[in-house]
């Protein structure tokens, strides 16, 4: 059962990025008492231009590994977290620490040593700045031989640790192997820290906070001030998520919806904004659910289409054509089908190097009486938990974009109600995508 009176709180890089930023989020953190586990990132970009903490360190790592002095990049580094420290009046020196990260770096440690030493650091001095504790992630976060998440030995030894500290500062993006050696999560991974520690502590509510209000409806670099959604669910965040709407590390949700622990993107910028709410089950839907709750797409599709007599009788058709991709290692993303049709869409670069073997393989596996291959697609998803009940959104979204004089290659609305594709042309694209945010969001 999610413990009410406590949450776990996120904070990216660009939040921490300098002293002005760490002064943010204390206010933020010491204004509940209930945000009592924290978990920084490593300082980010504080403008256009500058370079992450973590970059730099990956950089040490490189310069290292072909045997060069890792200096002039490590002073930057270490001036970064001496400006913070003493622009925020800490009585705190890190020279003990720095000298170890220097001389292991150095001596030859690996790359995810190097780059988590970003959050550790911004750990100790965000403990010491909020007077918290500091707990090391690398006692309490596993790994598994096979550099996977040790999700329940992890949430035991998490748990447990945690339950002993009132307040703490957990750094992110990092854990230990069972040799004990550091490792990471792919870049971005402190949101997957972050959730793992609210299902250790069965946090009420993960607050995640970044430099934006929360996800947007769509792309803001084509729509205009897109609207931000308030609520979305797991479900819809991982069909926006796929079709390339970033904001949080798609691991991330996996350990909170365990525990049916809500996720909150929060703006350390603008800290009273709701943000968004990531949840299991929406609320009951009301009258003012939108019908959508994003849209998303992207570029850089193929489609193979096939066209055989019969095809719909000829028994092992489709599995022969999905050998011929799986024996190319090439994922599909879609598989429309008619009668005597059946299209593949797949990502043109996975086509790199094996388009025309596997053209041919196809060819001679299924024998269809036609087949062509066409580049230049861009797929959108329009996802709506509110399409369920609400007659005519698809007749809606193909009139919009007929309306736009846009041609739909294809539609797929797959075995999940709150989910449209479509497929047009790339130069369609953006005045696509415009036009479903016209027809169901606003003009
Ligand atoms: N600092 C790491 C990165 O830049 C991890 C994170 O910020 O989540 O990828």
């Amino acid at each position: 059962m999610p413990n009410q009176y406590i949450k776990t709180v996120k904070f990216g890089g660009s939040s921490l990025a300098d002293a002005a930023q760490f002064k943010k989020v204390a206010d933020i953190v010491l204004s509940d008492k209930t945000r009592r586990y924290v978990v920084p990132s490593a300082p980010g970009r504080r403008f256009d231009g500058d370079e992450k903490v973590t970059d730099m360190l990956y950089a040490c790592h490189a310069l290292a590994s072909k045997g060069k002095k890792i200096d002039s990049v490590f002073d930057k580094i270490c001036d970064r977290y001496n400006s913070i420290i003493s622009e925020l009046g800490l009585d705190l020196s890190l020279a003990d620490e720095f000298k170890t990260i220097y001389d292991n770096i150095s001596g030859g440690a690996g790359d995810s040593y190097a780059a988590s030493r970003g959050e550790y650091l911004n750990g100790i001095i965000l403990a010491s700045y909020l007077g918290f504790d500091f707990v090391d992630a690398a006692q309490c976060i596993f790994f598994t031989e096979n550099k996977q998440l040790d999700s329940e030995k992890t949430n035991k030894i998490l748990g447990e640790e945690l339950a002993k500290h009132e307040y703490a500062v957990i750094p992110g993006f990092y854990g230990s192997m069972p040799d004990g050696s550091v490792i990471t999560f792919s870049r971005g991974g402190s949101d997957i820290t972050g959730s793992v520690v609210a299902r250790a502590v069965q946090a009420e509510l993960y607050e995640n906070w970044t430099d934006v209000s929360g996800f947007l409806m769509a792309d803001p670099r084509i729509v205009k001030n897109p609207e931000t959604i308030d609520v979305i669910t797991y479900h819809e965040l991982r069909e926006l998520a796929y079709m390339g709407a970033t904001v949080l590390h798609e691991d991330a949700i996996f350990p909170v919806r365990l525990s049916g622990i809500p996720i909150n993107i929060r703006n350390t910028n603008r800290p009273d904004d709701a943000g968004t709410m990531i949840v299991a089950k929406a609320p009951k839907e009301s009258s003012t659910t939108k019908v959508i709750t994003g849209i998303a797409g992207r570029k850089g599709f193929s489609v193979i289409s096939l066209e055989k007599d019969m095809m719909n009788s000829e028994i092992g058709f489709g599995r022969r054509l999905l050998n011929v991709l799986e024996n190319h290692s090439v994922p599909f993303e879609h598989l429309p089908s008619g009668i005597d049709t059946m299209s593949v869409i797949v990502s043109t670069h996975e086509l790199e190097g094996c388009r025309s073997n596997i053209m041919h393989e196809i060819c001679v596996e299924c024998n269809p009486d036609r087949i062509d291959i066409e580049d230049g697609l861009a797929l959108i998803a329009v996802v709506g938990r509110g399409m369920v009940q609400s007659p005519g959104t698809a007749a809606r979204l193909f009139t919009a974009v007929a309306a736009a004089g846009i041609n739909i290659r294809m539609i797929d609305q797959g075995s999940s109600e709150f989910n449209i594709i479509l497929s047009v042309e790339e130069h369609d694209f953006e005045a696509a995508l415009k036009a479903i945010y016209a027809e169901f969001v606003k003009q």
